[in-house]
């Protein structure tokens, strides 16, 4: 008798029939002769309005304590419908917050890391023969105060259960039939993979293609738990996410992704001298504010330009300390930009292929679509360019790497 994780996002369980839908999708796997714990989010849109409920009370920065307090209660309305629909099919459920299951976390409120798990409760209620259904996205600290994992972080949830539970496969139940080449909402074109490395779907997911929480995949390859990302409402199979060595031949470019939530900073004329970057860097990073792309031009009369990106939700207290910052280290001046957008593609194939770069260059040009910053790495390239020119540049890069069909055996030959 296998043990399944199953996780089903917001879109799955946004109102009361797509939770019956649910509860018959779980039976079906209890019927089939699996033991299941079922990890759920909160319902399509229960989280924004818990955030702003947050902002509208609480001001931009609500004390974090209290916003988790708040937030947390999305899943926690979740778990308990979709037991109560799991026993209205005649089958016995048991629902746990993050708390009663024993997901111990560290203090860091509104994007706590998980410390540990305690599984026996769960084992115990799946040894009855019952499901264990299990709110996600939350944990508590040491001191029983409740913590959030980040948005999306049910992903995250259901891995870190899976992981504790030693289950056969963690099943991620979306809207979409998989992951595919690029979002299917966007591009019709987009297909879907069949399976995709851990590599290239941490990449992807940390590029903006938000299928998948990032830190999920992470843990589910340090864990080796198998992911299979499929559809609430089809019965059929989605896209597994696997190690490299378990993918002979593929797309040379397997995915096109987009990130809308950064915004761009730039220092200009600062003296090319050594300390110069930490000067800038050091507070920012003192600040807890993570830095993205960083591109220091050419000097020129021994002054150069410094510019990089941060995350939209950073941006108002990252503009103020490097502003400060430029003011003492005489910088000329500091301006900023909040309206970019991140365009990526990736893919293992790039590994050995000189030129995929220029290429990217070449169609975005041909669009006209001026590129603003550059950063490359082993398996991906991104370009940082205008947010309203988001869907042609996916759109021609789409064309141009995926439906030409541009495939490549990943093994050497
Ligand atoms: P859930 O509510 O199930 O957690 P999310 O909204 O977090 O679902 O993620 C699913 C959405 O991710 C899809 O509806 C799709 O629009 C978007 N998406 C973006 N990029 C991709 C991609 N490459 N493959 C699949 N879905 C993608
Ligand atoms: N409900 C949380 C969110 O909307 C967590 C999740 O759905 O994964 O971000
Ligand atoms: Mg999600």
């Amino acid at each position: 008798m296998g043990l399944i994780v199953q996780k089903y996002g917001g879109s799955s369980v946004g109102d009361l029939d797509l939770i019956r839908n649910v509860a018959r999708r779980v039976v079906e796997t209890v019927d089939a002769g699996n033991r299941v714990a079922v990890v759920v989010s909160a319902m399509g849109g229960e989280t924004d309005k818990l955030v702003a409920l947050a902002r509208k009370i609480g001001g931009e920065e609500p004390e974090p304590r209290e916003y988790d307090v708040l937030v947390s209660t999305g899943e926690q309305k979740t778990i308990a419908l979709l037991a109560m629909a799991i026993h209205r099919l005649g089958r016995a459920a048991v629902s746990f917050t993050g708390g009663q299951m024993g997901m111990r976390t560290d203090t860091s409120y509104g994007r706590a890391r998980i410390a540990s798990i305690d599984a026996q409760r769960i084992h115990r209620v799946l040894d009855d023969g019952a499901v264990a259904v299990i709110a996600g996205f939350q944990g508590i600290d040491e001191d029983g105060n409740i913590t959030t994992l980040g948005r999306g972080g049910s992903d995250t949830s259901a891995v870190a259960v899976a992981a504790a539970l030693d289950a056969e496969v963690c099943e991620i139940y979306t809207d979409v039939d998989g992951v595919f080449t690029t979002d299917p909402r966007m591009v019709p074109a987009a297909r879907k993979l069949d399976r995709v490395s851990y590599d290239e779907m941490i990449e992807m997911a940390s590029l903006g293609a938000k299928v998948l929480q990032t830190r999920a995949v992470r843990f589910a390859m340090r864990y080796g738990v198998l992911l299979h990302v499929r559809s609430s409402f089809k019965p059929d199979d989605g896209t597994w996410v696997v190690p490299e060595e378990d993918i002979m031949e593929g797309l040379f470019v397997s995915g096109v992704t987009y990130n809308r939530d950064e915004a761009k900073i730039r220092v200009r004329g600062v003296k090319d001298q050594p300390g110069i970057a930490t000067r800038i860097f050091s507070p920012l990073a003192n600040a807890g504010i993570v830095v993205d792309v960083i591109i220091q031009n050419l000097s020129q009369d021994g002054t150069t330009d410094v510019t990089f990106t941060v995350g939209r939700a950073d941006f108002r207290r990252a503009v103020e300390i490097t502003k400060r910052v430029g003011d003492e280290i005489g910088a000329a001046d500091v301006d900023a930009d909040d309206t970019i957008a991140k365009v990526s593609i990736v893919g293992l194939g790039m590994k050995d292929h000189a030129g995929v770069a220029s290429r990217m260059f070449q169609v975005l040009a041909e669009q006209g679509i001026n590129i603003q910053l550059i950063s490359t790495s082993e398996i991906k390239v991104s370009v940082v360019i205008d947010e309203h020119q988001i869907e042609p540049a996916v759109a021609a890069l789409h064309a141009a790497f995926v439906e030409s069909g541009a495939a490549e055996p990943r093994t050497e030959a």
